[in-house]
């Protein structure tokens, strides 16, 4: 989960990491008086809050120099719409002098199996730039996840890139605060871009995001709090609710494909796409494929008008296939099913008994054995008049 640059700000905050003064704005009306209520001193930066970064190029950060100025742009940056990303609320700042903006990161590295520092003094909009064009500008330090943040892994990153060591103490400071709240969280990924220089040589994040692993939110119930505040599917929302994992993948795709285990389920996604087809959406079911939770999971897929066929797969030990059949047959009898297909692939207990339930509903059911065959299945259907 992606956090919003003021949620982001809000963590910072509260490891002691340098941040500017704000306050958030999510409506027009009352905008300019709770600007003045925020006490800020002028002139102010309007940020968009949408999970994506680039916000600067696409006209989502601003600069106000009065009150009356700050209204007008809220007016006109609230609704906007940002690559895709419709702006519901503003974090308005205090603006910040700055003479130099670097860059500044952890996130989980899979090859060092660490945590990696990416630190550059070429920070800002332009950082893609910088990886391209200065590469040796850029440094990238594992952290021992044992020693944690040693001076040397400081003094390295600035010397690789050639920064200011004034400010080695001030970034270590940083880097530590960071690194903690990086396992704190759980996260995958903390930035910061840029970390600014002020002319008196103070370091502040001028700009954060916050990547939380999703599967840790049990743990973290502010973050929890926050996700209420994203943008977020309505049928993820809707999955979650009943502990099924929705997962949208490609607009333009008509498959849906449901399984028990995200292993079966990137299988099945590979072996259709493989076939020259393409997958809308994906959900993953979890444990315990009851009637009813089939019915429910299928109801959710049909919610998406693109979703034509609807594929589940379900290899269960013990489970008993007539159980899922019910289910199946349950979703396909609603209005919501009409012209839509269904392919059955199952194993476990009572699978001829499921078939007989498939055959004697008269729907539009077709049982397959084993994946290859099911996609073969898909295939035909949807290649048959
Ligand atoms: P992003 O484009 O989504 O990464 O949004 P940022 O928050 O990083 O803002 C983009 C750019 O706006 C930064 O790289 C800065 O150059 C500039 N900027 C943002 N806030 C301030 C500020 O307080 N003072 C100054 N001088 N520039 C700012
Ligand atoms: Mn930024």
């Amino acid at each position: 989960m992606k956090l919003l640059e003021y949620q982001a700000s809000e963590l910072f905050a509260k490891y002691g990491l340098p941040v500017q003064r704000g306050v958030v704005i999510n409506a027009r009306e009352g905008a300019a008086e709770k600007i003045r209520a925020a006490a800020l001193r002028f002139p102010v930066v309007l940020k968009a809050q949408v999970q994506i970064g680039g916000r600067g190029k696409a006209g989502g950060v601003q600069f106000a120099e009065s009150p009356e100025e700050a209204a007008s742009l809220c007016d006109k940056m609230l609704g906007m719409d940002i690559r895709g990303l419709k702006v519901n609320e503003l974090l308005v700042v205090e603006k910040r002098t700055i003479t130099t903006e670097w860059y500044l990161s952890i996130m989980l590295d899979r090859y060092s199996k660490a945590p990696l520092l990416i630190f550059s003094p070429l920070g800002g909009m332009d950082i893609e730039e910088t990886a391209k064009t200065s590469p040796d500008k850029i440094a990238k330090v594992p952290i021992d996840p044992v020693r944690g943040v040693q001076d040397y892994t400081i003094a390295y990153a600035l010397d690789k890139t050639g920064a200011d060591k004034r400010y080695a103490a001030q970034l270590k400071d940083i880097i530590e605060k960071l690194y903690r709240m990086f396992f704190d969280y759980y996260t995958m990924l903390v930035e910061i871009n840029p970390l600014a220089i002020d002319p008196e040589g103070n370091l502040t994040a001028l700009d954060g995001k916050v990547e939380v692993d999703d599967n840790a939110l049990s743990y973290l119930p502010d973050i929890t709090a926050y996700r209420d505040k994203l943008q977020e599917d309505p049928q993820v929302i809707e999955a979650r609710k009943v502990n099924f994992l929705f997962i949208p993948v490609e607009e333009e795709g008509d498959i849906a494909v449901m399984s028990n285990g995200s292993g079966m389920l990137m299988s099945c996604i590979d072996l259709i796409t493989q076939r020259g087809m393409r997958i809308h959406a994906a959900l993953d079911l979890g444990g315990g494929a009851t009637a009813d939770r089939i019915t429910e999971a299928v109801r959710i897929m049909l919610c998406r008008p693109q979703v034509s066929t609807v594929f589940i797969c379900i290899f269960g030990g013990i489970t008993r296939c007539d159980e899922v059949a019910k289910g199946a047959v349950a979703a396909m009898q609603s209005d919501a099913a009409r012209g839509k297909q269904l392919i059955l692939r199952m194993e476990g207990t009572n699978k001829d008994e499921a078939a007989k339930i498939v055959a004697a509903s008269g729907l539009p059911i077709t049982v397959a054995e084993g994946i290859p065959n099911s996609v073969e299945a898909i295939y035909r259907l949807k290649n048959a008049g």
